[in-house]
């Protein structure tokens, strides 16, 4: 059995057209499920997923982020492999098309988890990851039209993966150019194991939306413990959800737990989303729930 679930982002307005977001993902989703189906590791496919939603330039993470207040572009990026509990992570990164790979080169050679700034962008050129040439040029901006929120309330088009592969292995990735109008060095929750991305041998989790919410409810290391203590998976994240919203939080989240099931509840206009359940059966969503 394998399953799988992605994002692009809980910042989808109802007013925007997201048709190109729509193809991309069941794309990104066909060629995950050959993968799976060819026996790749979970954590291979998350990377994978990630790495082409970075690429397309069609949400706000890798291709398509947008700069801070500053001008600059200051991307995160984390992940984790449920059944080692490893995980990686690089936060206001400059310069790397992939965060995501990046990430996965902190977990896999370095001793530590997260990487920031300065250091995370010299490591990844000491790794000899491929580095953008011209910003100017390379950036999509692909968020504008879902601009029209004060500077930091707004969150757009954040991009993770949840994958079970055939070995009943989960993992977890995600990766942002985080909240419009953001302050220079501010980091939300995508590159906080726990807050943005978890996976343990219960569920793997992956947020969007407002991070500083995330951060202070453990938002998806949260789900996983609800789901280790008897909750359903479909429980356990809107119990989390709810809580965000209740605090004043905007934003959504995708799960997929040890069993196969997926959840994907938000409390903004729309996510958009895509998976393959256990069965087979592959959907594309934005705004319905
Ligand atoms: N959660 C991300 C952050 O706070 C933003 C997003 O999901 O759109 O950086």
């Amino acid at each position: 059995m394998t399953a799988l679930i992605l994002h692009g982002g809980a910042g989808a307005r109802r007013e925007r057209n997201y048709d190109a977001e729509v193809m991309h993902m069941r794309q990104v989703v066909e060629a995950m499920k050959a993968r799976l189906d060819a026996g790749d590791s979970a954590l291979d496919v998350a990377v994978a997923a990630v790495t082409m939603l970075e690429d397309s330039g069609l949400y706000v993470a890798g291709k398509g982020a947008s700069p801070n207040l500053a001008g600059a572009y200051e991307l995160d990026a984390s992940l984790m492999d449920g059944s080692t509990k490893r995980a990686g992570s690089v936060a206001a990164l400059q310069g790397f098309r992939n965060p995501v790979v990046a990430a996965r080169a902190v977990m896999d050679r370095t001793p530590h988890v997260m990487l920031v700034g300065e250091g995370a962008a010299l490591f990844a050129h000491e790794q000899g990851l491929e580095p953008i040439a011209d910003e100017a040029a390379w950036y999509t901006g692909a968020g504008q039209g879902e601009d029209n929120h004060p500077p930091g309330t707004l969150s757009h088009g954040t991009v993770g993966a949840c994958v079970l592969d055939s070995q009943g292995r989960l993992a977890a990735a995600t990766s942002t150019a985080g909240v419009f109008g953001k302050m220079p060095g501010r980091v939300g929750d995508t590159p906080i194991p726990a807050a943005g991305t978890w996976a343990d041998g219960h569920a793997a989790t992956s947020c969007t939306g407002q991070g500083e919410y995330f951060i202070r409810v453990a938002a998806a290391a949260q789900v996983a413990w609800r789901v280790a203590a008897g909750q359903t998976l479909a429980a356990a994240t809107q119990a989390v959800i709810d809580e965000i919203g209740g605090m004043g939080g905007d934003g959504g989240m995708i799960a997929l737990d040890a069993a196969g099931n997926i959840a994907c509840p938000f409390n903004s206009q729309g996510m958009k989303r895509a998976w393959l359940t256990s069965a087979g059966d592959i959907g594309v969503e934005v705004f319905g729930r």
